[in-house]
Parts: C-alpha cells; sequence; structure tokens
C-alpha cells in the first residue's frame, strides 16, 4: 500500500523541531515526519523519503534556509515539493523577499497551531493537485505514443525517435539500422480465421519484438500489419541477423484454439544510416520499404537489405526480365 503524506522539518533548533511536530500531529494528515538541523541532511531526507512539505528555518546549521531553498529548485526531483518558511518577525517587504525566492508560503515564529495546520494543508493540497496532474500527463504521454492493441510505440512515436537517432548518428561513426517487418499474406489469416483472430497474431508477434530487442531498441507499430524497429548503433550485418533471429522467432510462434494449425511468416527490409543516398528520416523510411517490397517480391518470409535492392534495380535495368525482379 501506498505511503500516506509526509512532511519534513528542518530547523536549528531542536525544540522547535519538536514543537512543530507536536502540533501537527494533532490534525495534519502526514503519516511520517522527518526532521533534521542541516540543509545537506534535509536534501538527502527529502530524495529518500516521501516528502509532500517541507517546513524550513531561516537558519539551518551548515547554511541559511533561502540557500537549501535554492538547492531544492535546482534539483529536478525535490523542486515541486512546496515549502514554508519560518521566519521570525520581519516586514512585509522580507516577507515578499522569500516569496520571490521560490519558497510557497511562510509562517511567523513563534508560530501559532492553527495557523500552522491550515497553511500547511494548503500546500499539501496544491502538491496532491500538482501529483495528480503529473500523473495525468504521464498517462496522457503513454496513450499518444503507444498502440492500443501491441502496446508497441505507435508511429507519431517512432517518427520523433528516428529524427533524433538520425540527428544523433550524423555526428557518429556509428551505424543506424532500420527493419521494416510486414506479416505475409495477413489478408488471407483475417479472411480465414477472422479479424479477431487476426489481432490475437499481431500481438503475438508485438511480443516477440518486445522479447527480442536490446533496451535502447525501439519496436514500434508503424500502421496495419507493419512493424518499424530503430536499432541504435547497429552495423547492417548485425541486423541482418536480429532481422534473421526475429523472422524464425515468429515463424516459431504457436497458437491455441482455432489458431492451432497457423504458421506466420514475415518478411523484413533494413535499411542503414548513414548510406549514400540517405539523407533523412524519409529516405530511411523509403529505403526500408523498398527493400521489404524486394524481400516479398523474391518469395516472401526473407529478409533483403536496402542493398539488395539496390543490386536489383541495377540488375534488373541489365538484362533481368522485369516479371522476376522488381523495378524499385
Ligand atoms: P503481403 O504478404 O503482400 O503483405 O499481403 P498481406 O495480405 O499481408 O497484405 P495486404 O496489404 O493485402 O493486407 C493487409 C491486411 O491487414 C488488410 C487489413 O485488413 C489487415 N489489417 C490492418 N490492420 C489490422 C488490424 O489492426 N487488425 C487486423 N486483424 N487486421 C488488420
Ligand atoms: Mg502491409
Ligand atoms: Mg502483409
Amino acid at each position: 500500500m501506498a505511503a500516506g503524506p509526509g512532511i519534513l522539518i528542518i530547523d536549528i533548533s531542536s525544540t522547535t523541531r519538536r514543537n512543530l511536530i507536536t502540533a501537527l500531529q494533532q490534525s495534519a494528515p502526514f503519516s511520517t515526519y522527518h526532521s533534521c538541523s542541516s540543509g545537506k541532511e534535509a536534501l538527502s531526507l527529502a530524495r529518500n523519503n516521501a516528502t509532500d512539505v517541507i517546513l524550513c528555518g531561516t537558519t539551518l546549521s551548515d547554511m541559511r534556509g533561502v540557500k537549501l531553498l535554492r538547492q531544492l529548485q535546482q534539483d529536478e526531483d525535490l523542486r515541486d515539493i512546496p515549502v514554508i518558511i519560518l521566519t521570525g518577525q520581519c516586514t512585509t517587504a522580507q516577507k515578499l523577499t522569500l516569496i520571490e525566492q521560490g519558497a510557497n508560503d511562510y509562517l511567523v515564529m513563534p508560530f501559532d497551531s492553527g495557523e500552522l495546520i491550515a497553511r500547511v494543508k494548503v500546500q499539501l493540497k496544491m502538491k496532491t493537485l500538482h501529483d495528480n496532474l503529473k500523473r495525468s500527463n504521464r498517462l496522457l504521454l503513454t496513450l499518444s505514443s503507444t498502440d492500443s492493441l501491441t502496446r508497441l510505440y505507435n508511429r507519431r512515436m517512432l517518427m520523433q525517435t528516428l529524427s533524433r537517432e538520425v540527428e544523433r548518428h550524423s555526428r557518429s561513426d556509428q551505424v543506424l539500422s532500420v527493419l521494416m517487418l510486414d506479416i505475409d499474406h495477413f489478408k488471407n489469416i483475417n479472411d480465414t480465421f477472422g479479424h479477431l483472430n487476426g489481432d490475437k497474431v499481431l500481438v503475438a508477434i508485438a511480443k516477440v519484438l518486445k522479447r527480442y530487442l536490446r533496451p535502447y531498441d525501439i519496436a514500434t507499430r508503424f500502421g496495419g500489419e507493419e512493424f518499424v524497429l530503430v536499432l541504435p548503433n547497429t552495423t547492417a550485418k548485425h541486423a541482418m541477423d536480429v532481422a534473421e533471429r526475429l523472422r524464425e522467432a515468429v515463424e516459431e510462434i504457436t497458437f491455441d484454439g482455432e489458431l492451432r494449425e497457423l504458421t506466420v511468416t514475415t518478411s523484413i527490409g533494413i535499411a542503414c544510416y548513414p548510406r549514400p543516398g540517405i539523407d533523412g528520416v524519409d529516405d530511411l523510411l523509403k529505403a526500408a520499404d523498398e527493400a521489404l517490397y524486394h524481400a516479398k517480391n523474391t518469395g516472401r518470409n526473407r529478409v533483403a537489405s536496402c542493398c539488395d535492392a539496390e543490386q536489383a534495380t541495377d540488375h534488373s535495368a541489365d538484362d533481368t526480365p522485369s516479371s522476376a525482379v522488381p523495378t524499385l
């Protein structure tokens, strides 16, 4: 079960810390209380414990409260925790300066218990709303980048990833490989076993792709029964091995029920970057598509690279009958 909200209290005086905790325990909804006197320890406590509100004195044992405030703001994991600064009697201008420096609120010491609890509850509520918003945003991001049937990344994510990887590989001496995989005669599978069974085949293939790829490879559903895999730092030769393994693994999938007799095969086209004539994402996908087309036209259930496709084009221009080798 998830732990309830936690509060962190930082002040040089142990009496103040104790009094604050005692007052909060009367009616504030925290299940964990941590306290310390130094900024350094505070950062460690905040990092390692669920912390939803911080109460921070202006003078700590090792730094000023505003310095800790700055350090919290510079830390991506901690900057969203609301901080209430505990001030002595001070002018409105001084209080406003604290807010400008990043404090979410202030509490004048010696504190009034009712005011303390009210101010802490407001900050806790803001933090809860903020956390919920962040969770919703993360979910939206996942939904907008994932294919709902196979749970692979979708085409939108593919285009983003490819742009980034092409850019990255253009500045390195590594090779980027792209595999375009298409199920052979998938229409027949739908026609014979129905669309829902066709979906089961898509899901089973997606599982194989996820299982076989390295953590930094990306498998995406390009559309329909086509998948595109992005393999960073992978030579054409290595990509060929990966593709061959995937092709075999898909062929070995066993299904149950109505599909128990079914063997699914795939054709895979490979293209690499950098390569002469391939200047960007569109060229790379086009080359992979041409290689896939070549694999289809030379019998299906096979892997072809864009080099094979190019040779076939050259060849067809010379003496090969156009019905045997496609013009690409
Ligand atoms: P080829 O070997 O040349 O690739 O032939 P194919 O039959 O696989 O290719 P074709 O493009 O003729 O047919 C693809 C089929 O994929 C047609 C379409 O109805 C089906 N399809 C596309 N998306 C889905 C889906 O999400 N679920 C199911 N079940 N079928 C789909
Ligand atoms: Mg297709
Ligand atoms: Mg197909």
